[in-house]
């Protein structure tokens, strides 16, 4: 398309003053203006060309050259550059006062375009803090210190102490991505200037080099909830990695490990144990103390004829159940101790006993008599 002559296209003499120029200008914004024209290509065509009228004749050197070369004078280089606008954003990055007061300095998100550097939310961290069975049974408050990003007080998480210090990165402009072409190709890759970020602080915070953000050991106090299970992880809201730019913080996980324990073991919301007993008790059935985990007393009873093997459940004396009210059980299976020694009373006994329920047995009572003779020759 032929290209219409920058005075024409504002509808002004070429000996047009300065004020007569903004004025012309003015007229057409309003009028080819997106928020009055929504989705309307043709009116995007006559804003676009208005503006870049306008950037040329507004700007007494580039007027100059249009004057005595016309539009050749834009290809001639040279710092003339009438290359007119690609995108409605940067007519509203490069005159954005035009509008301000003619919408209210409001009505468009554009027309009051800072650079602001994009806010990112910081990254969730995990922390993995192992405790002991007993502490899962009971609940217990860690102290977790962990390394992360947290924003710059300095800068209040801006990256320099004074916002205007932030600009729109001249060479992108604004896109943090640089397109060249080659033949038919276009490649695009992140601005080298900007480092892609569409940005350029001129005075860095000091404290962060204008990253926002600075890394840091922090501790937390953390409460582990009674009955918590191995590898449950407790979600600690915005104590991860501080946001990017005053974007919002990530989250701290901590990753509960539970040790395993000597004596007790952890089935659902049951606590299990053994206990050893001896052949006469469980013959003759007893009640036996024994200790919890959390170090209560507890009495299991017995029954007389009690198999090896046998679970005996204590309601309600198990892990507190993480969800919902209650206790699981605590869950004790029975052992039985048999000796490797007897006195020769015990054994005598016992081959009686032995003899009366017709059950074969050894004749050497080895372990009594070595036992005996010890004691006689030491
Ligand atoms: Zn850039
Ligand atoms: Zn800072």
């Amino acid at each position: 398309m032929e290209k219409r002559d920058y005075y024409e296209v504002l509808g002004v003499s070429k000996t047009a003053s300065n004020d007569e120029i903004k004025r012309a200008y003015r007229k057409l914004a309003m009028q080819y203006h997106p928020d009055r024209n929504p989705d309307n290509k043709e009116a995007e065509e006559k804003f676009k060309e208005a503006a870049e009228a306008y950037e040329v004749l507004s700007d007494e050197t580039k007027r100059k050259q249009y004057d005595q070369f016309g539009h050749a004078a834009g290809q001639m280089g040279g710092g003339a550059g009438f290359e007119g606008f690609q995108n409605m954003d940067d007519i509203f990055a490069h005159f954005g006062d035009i509008f301000g007061d003619i919408f209210g300095g409001g009505s468009r998100q554009q027309t009051k375009r800072k650079p602001q550097p994009t806010a990112k939310r910081g990254h969730d961290l995990i922390k993995e803090v192992s405790i002991t069975l007993e502490e899962a049974f009971s609940g217990t408050k860690k102290e977790i210190t962990y390394y992360h990003f947290t924003s710059c007080s300095t800068c209040r998480g801006k990256g320099t102490e004074q916002e205007k210090n932030i600009e729109v990165c001249p060479k992108c402009r604004g896109t943090g991505e640089m397109h060249y072409r080659q033949g038919i190709f276009v490649y695009s890759q992140s601005c080298a200037e900007c480092s892609g970020q569409g940005f350029i602080i001129k005075n860095p915070c000091n404290t962060c080099k204008g990253q926002s953000r600075i890394q840091k050991y922090d501790t937390l106090s953390v409460s582990i909830p009674k009955g918590i299970f191995n590898s449950a992880e407790l979600r600690v809201a915005e104590k991860g990695d501080a946001g990017i730019y005053g974007g919002k913080s990530g989250d701290l996980i901590i990753s509960v490990h539970v040790m395993p324990h000597k004596h007790f073991k952890r089935a659902d919301d049951d606590i299990e144990c053994t206990v050893s007993t001896t052949y006469p008790q469980l013959v003759l059935g007893a009640d036996i103390d024994i200790t919890n985990i959390d170090g209560t007393k507890e009495t299991i009873k017995i029954p007389r004829g009690c198999p090896v093997g046998e679970r005996i459940s204590i309601k309600g004396k198990g892990f507190h159940k993480i969800r919902g009210k209650g206790r699981g059980n605590l869950v004790v299976t029975i052992t039985c101790n048999i000796p490797k020694n007897l006195s020769a009373e015990a054994e005598s006994s016992l081959r009686t006993y032995a003899e009366q329920i017709g059950s074969d047995v050894d004749d050497t009572s080895s372990g009594a008599i070595s036992g005996f003779f010890k004691r006689f020759l030491g």
